[in-house]
């Protein structure tokens, strides 16, 4: 792969905070950005140098789009393969449309992860009703049933704790899904990759992740020891899966710490809230690597610059706490830009480090 020198374009599918974060990232090595998104709030568009309001699906958009970027990566995996694969005929995309069609389908996925030796819970397709009393008796309870596509943080999910459930979590579902045995776990981690097109490849290391109603709170390292014993073997499978992808870029793996090893719970071909730490909390940021590994610039060190790194998201109303957040020492304060809070939506988050 050649390098991109400074100046270069690089295009980014998707207007939210990750598009904006790997925006900045890029900015500071010189790069040019092109945001592309149909939203009509695009909060990566504040930091980029250029935005298109648009469909992924209009083909005069994307032709010009491809002419413009000497590169074009995406900020999210819910954007169908169809576009995607259309620019990468046209221009280098990072990710590769490959990547993206593993990683947004539940059923491609684990079976993805499955063939590189990775351990998913027990879990069954279903596709029908009856397949769910199938999955149920196959499977036990309690269960969670995820949709296979366009699920994130919690949303598209539901716990089923006894199989007099099954009809309700099927309405609530209501389409192709996966039944999930529920994990035991002491702990969830997550390995936060980078791999170049050379095949070289670093990650960081694996923060405790603590959710709360299926969305990240907070992420810390360093993680528990009980993380910290099953760090090899999930980065080791994380760069499997990233091998196996031939992926260029980040890759994100989130784990469940189960008696026997790193359960596999899901992937994202991209940054992910859980490495949004290492912006202060690490020698390089997950953007900016992501953004090095793209335009085939050697990767950065993924060390961790201090003793103790928290990261907290502000989720909804949180963000209004931003005055004495922003006055703490050792703080560091991100806000999205977004413009109205509604709960659950991501409007910003604070990374806090310690130093002995
Ligand atoms: P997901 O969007 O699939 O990452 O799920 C959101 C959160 O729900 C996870 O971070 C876990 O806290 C919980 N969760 C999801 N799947 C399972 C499972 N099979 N067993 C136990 N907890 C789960």
């Amino acid at each position: 792969m050649k390098t991109l020198p400074p100046g270069s374009t690089i295009g980014i599918l998707g207007g939210g905070q990750l598009g904006r974060m790997i925006a900045s990232a890029a900015a500071q090595l010189g790069y040019r950005t092109h945001v592309l998104a149909p939203d009509r709030e695009s909060v990566a568009s504040q930091t980029a140098s250029s935005l298109t309001r648009a469909d992924y699906h209009n083909k005069v958009v994307l032709a010009d789009f491809a002419a413009q970027c000497d590169v074009v990566t995406y900020e999210f995996e819910n954007i169908d393969v169809g576009p995607v694969a259309w620019l990468a005929d046209r221009v280098a995309v990072h990710p590769s449309p490959e990547s993206l069609r593993v990683a947004q389908d539940r059923v491609t996925e684990k079976r993805f992860v499955e063939g590189v030796g990775g351990r998913p819970a027990r879990w069954a397709a279903v596709a029908t009703r009856s397949d769910l009393d199938a999955a149920l008796a196959a499977i036990g309870t309690p269960a969670v049933l995820k949709t296979t596509r366009f699920g994130y943080d919690g949303k598209g999910q539901t716990r089923i704790a006894s199989v007099d459930e099954a009809d309700a979590a099927w309405d609530a579902i209501g389409g192709p899904a996966v039944l999930e045995a529920f994990v035991t776990f002491t702990h969830e981690f997550s390995i936060v990759l980078v791999r170049a097109a050379d095949g070289t490849m670093t990650s960081y290391p694996p923060p405790w992740n603590e959710h709360r109603d299926g969305i990240l709170h907070r992420s810390t390292l360093p993680a528990p020891a009980a993380v910290a014993a099953q760090w090899t073997e999930a980065a080791a499978l994380t760069g499997r899966i990233a091998e196996a992808l031939g992926h260029v870029g980040v890759l994100t793996c989130e784990y469940f710490a189960g008696a026997d090893g790193p359960v596999f719970n899901e992937m994202a071909p991209r940054v992910h809230n859980s490495g949004h730490w290492t912006a202060e909390g690490a020698v390089t940021s997950q953007f900016e690597n992501h953004v090095r590994a793209i335009c085939g610039l050697p990767l950065g060190d993924t060390a961790v610059v201090a003793d103790r790194v928290e990261m907290e998201n502000l989720i909804g109303d949180e963000w209004q706490r931003w005055p004495e957040l922003v006055a703490a020492p050792d703080t560091h304060l991100h806000l999205y830009g977004k413009r109205e809070a509604r709960p659950g939506r991501k409007m910003g988050h604070v990374t806090r480090l310690t130093r002995r």
